[in-house]
Order: structure tokens, then sequence, then C-alpha cells
């Protein structure tokens, strides 16, 4: 790391802290020219996580898109906002943890619908009903059928 005072190319680490969400360092160095101390911080590069949907097009997963189905689902349900936040969370973690890259919809639709039939199974119909685009009473009858 360049110097920010002197430009010399070296420094040593005198300090090392990672902060509390334990997604950043910050490191506190000095400069083994001018002894000058100066801070930089590091920070884990985001993989991009890919959606393919049905139709073999690919997107960039959207945490914001997800929440938004899942708080649709939610509408009027006794269900705080933070645990929803907490829930979709804990879906794109879990994501990211195991697909590294690229994941199907339906995989992440199966996901949510699996969260939200324990949390809520009014929630959990809505949601199927616009992801699993139920083509005829029939269809939706059998997934309450399902649920008990
Ligand atoms: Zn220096």
């Amino acid at each position: 790391m360049r110097c920010p005072y002197c430009g010399f190319n070296d420094s040593k680490v005198v300090d090392s802290r990672i902060n509390e969400t334990n997604d950043v360092t910050r490191r506190r160095r000095e400069c083994l020219e001018c002894n000058r101390r100066f801070t930089t911080f590091e920070k884990l590069e985001e993989i991009p996580l890919t959606i393919i949907k049905k139709n073999g097009e690919r997107e960039p997963f959207s945490r914001t898109k997800l929440l938004n189905g899942v708080l649709r689902a939610l509408v009027k349900r006794q269900v705080a906002r933070e645990q929803v936040e907490q829930i979709v969370d804990d879906i794109e973690a879990n994501l990211r943890n195991e697909f590294k890259n690229e994941v199907e919809s339906k995989e992440l639709g199966d996901r949510v619908l699996k969260v939200l039939r324990q949390v809520d199974k009014v929630a959990y119909i809505r949601f199927a009903s616009v992801y699993k685009e139920f083509k005829d009473l029939e269809e939706f009858t059998q997934e309450l059928k399902n649920l008990k």
C-alpha cells in the first residue's frame, strides 16, 4: 500500500480491526519511509448472484424484488417488517453460500414458499398463486389440499 504522504511503496500494519458486521477490516499502517500512519479498509468483493428465469433469461438477483414479493404476499398479515427483512436476508445468504453465482428462479421461489409455509399460510398461498401461476381452480385447490 502506497503511503499517501511520501508515496513510498511499503508499509507495515500496526493495528487491524474488523467492524461489527464482520465484513470490513480496518488496518492502521505505518509507512516504512516517513513513519507516518494511515488507514486502509479491506472489503470482500461481492460476488454477483444471477437468477435464471423459467424462459432461460438471466437477471441479477435483486434483494428489493424478493423483498417486495414477500411483502406483497404478507399484506395485512401479522408479520413484522423486521421478520420479513430477516427472512429475505436468510434466503439471500443461503443462496450465496450454496450456489455461489447462479440459481434458478424455481429454486428461489421454492425457498420462499418453504419459509412462508411456516410463517403464514395465507401468505404462502398468495405467493404460490403468483409464483406457480395456477392455470385453473383445480391447481389452486390442489395446493390448498397439499397445505392441509
Ligand atoms: Zn511515507
